[in-house]
């Protein structure tokens, strides 16, 4: 059935996706459709359960079709589902944001990732007065031209490093460090410092798969930055309330001026947010010269989302029994890969996780790309035939919601036992 619909979504979608990310080119195959999903669970075309690892890549923390957020939506739909004016609920949402992350002062509510991120590089270029900015090799900023340039996921699985419409004075604005690698990062500003608006960074990486900060990494970061007048900008698309409620900057206690994040604050609608330090924020329009605007920015439907989101979250004890759950989902999968005849390697933090296929330790994006990518492609197919649904590619993480339970987590295992000697 699946085929059928790809076939028949091809003819009037390229590719038969609106995402790149969603086609199956890396690991072979035809997109599975979905038609529903339930806590853990996502349920395709023809009925047949998987256990979700995707969770809309990453928004879905309290997996699917979660009561509460259920309800809010509801209750929030029967108002209208658009005013393109102000309402009290986005000014609640921003005052928790604010409460929550560190670096926030004000926020403006977008409506994606790609939006806030940016937004961002604007407000960064506009304050700063410069033009250059520098990224990590590997690391993925929604599609924007500017970030486009050795981006991670879609852009590195499809081994397009940079894409074919962005122009080369666009290009020439982005400078490429490497990963958990400060001389490179010092190397840059040493050449092109007084001209380097900002540093981007996800925090932890999630779109190489998922590459930890080494110690002192972050705050070396921050520290070039402030050593040299640019501004430092964490992209908290996914770690954003995926790492806890302060994100990666609270984990790491290091505060950037100014962060992006998107995917678990819509709960799975379209929401995203950009934020920092009051100064900053204040040179965007009306009130600065930084002009950023949005139809359906702050839309009601996705704020009630993300404010029925945050109630849960903010439970006591939320992140730390997920973390303890993915502590159990790591442990128990190395424990099903132990077998194997070839080499891996797992780096999780908090409940975000990647499987590599490679003997070395993943600390980088060069190590990332040594992960054998045909494995993946076997084990991906194998995973989907035994009802686990994992992303089509290597290079992105595996989530968790609270509602993967041990016996969920568990059966997932038990899908791994079952392929392995195939692999
Ligand atoms: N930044 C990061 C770190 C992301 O992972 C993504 C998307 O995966 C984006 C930005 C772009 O977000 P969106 O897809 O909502 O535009």
């Amino acid at each position: 059935m699946s085929e059928a619909r790809h076939h028949r979504a091809s003819q009037v979608i390229p590719g038969g996706v609106n995402s790149t990310v969603r086609a199956f080119r890396s690991v072979g195959g035809s997109p599975v459709f979905m038609e529903r999903g339930k806590g853990p669970f996502i349920y395709d075309a023809d009925g047949k359960e998987y256990i979700d690892f995707v969770c809309s890549w990453g928004p879905l923390i309290l997996g699917h079709a979660h009561p509460h957020v259920t309800e809010a939506l509801h209750k929030a739909i029967e108002k209208g589902t658009s005013f393109g004016a102000c309402t009290e609920a986005e000014t609640l949402l921003a005052e928790r944001l604010c409460l929550a992350v560190p670096s926030f002062e004000k926020v403006r509510l977008v409506s994606s990732g790609t939006e806030a991120t940016l937004s961002a590089l604007r407000l960064a270029r506009a304050y700063t007065g410069r033009e250059r900015f520098m990224k990590f090799r590997g690391c993925y900023h929604g599609h924007a031209d500017s970030f486009l340039i050795e981006a991670g996921s879609g852009a590195l699985t499809l081994g397009q490093p940079s894409s074919p419409g962005v122009t080369k004075a666009c290009a020439q604005d982005t400078l490429l460090a490497e990963f958990n690698n400060l001389e490179s990062v010092q190397a840059i500003f040493n050449k092109y410092g007084d001209s380097i608006s900002c540093v981007f960074v996800e925090p932890v990486a999630g779109n190489m798969g998922v590459v930890l900060p080494e110690a002192g990494f972050l705050q070396g970061l921050r520290n070039l930055c402030t050593a040299n007048g640019s501004l430092l900008v964490f992209d908290e698309v996914i770690t954003g309330f995926r790492l806890g409620l302060s994100g990666a900057q609270g984990y790491f206690n290091v505060t950037p001026d100014l962060t992006t994040m998107g995917k678990i604050i819509g709960g799975g609608l379209p929401l995203g947010v950009y934020g920092g330090k009051a100064e900053i924020m204040d040179r965007i329009s009306p009130l600065g010269p930084v002009y950023q605007a949005g139809t359906l920015s702050g839309n009601p439907i996705a704020t009630a989302a993300g404010l029925a989101v945050l109630d849960l979250l903010e439970q006591p004890g939320f992140y730390e029994s997920l973390n303890f759950r993915a502590e159990q989902w790591e442990n128990s999968t190395r424990e099903a890969l132990s077998g194997a005849a070839f080499p891996f390697t797992i780096n999780r933090l908090g409940s975000m996780m990647t499987l590599f296929f490679t003997e070395s330790p993943v600390s980088s994006y060069a190590q990332a790309v040594q992960s054998d990518t045909k494995r993946y492609g076997r084990y991906f197919s194998a995973m989907l035939g035994q009802g686990v649904y994992l992303a089509p590619a290597q290079f992105e993480a595996a989530f968790i919601s609270c509602e993967h339970s041990e016996k969920v987590l568990e059966r997932s295992c038990e899908a791994i036992r079952n392929c392995i000697s195939g692999l």
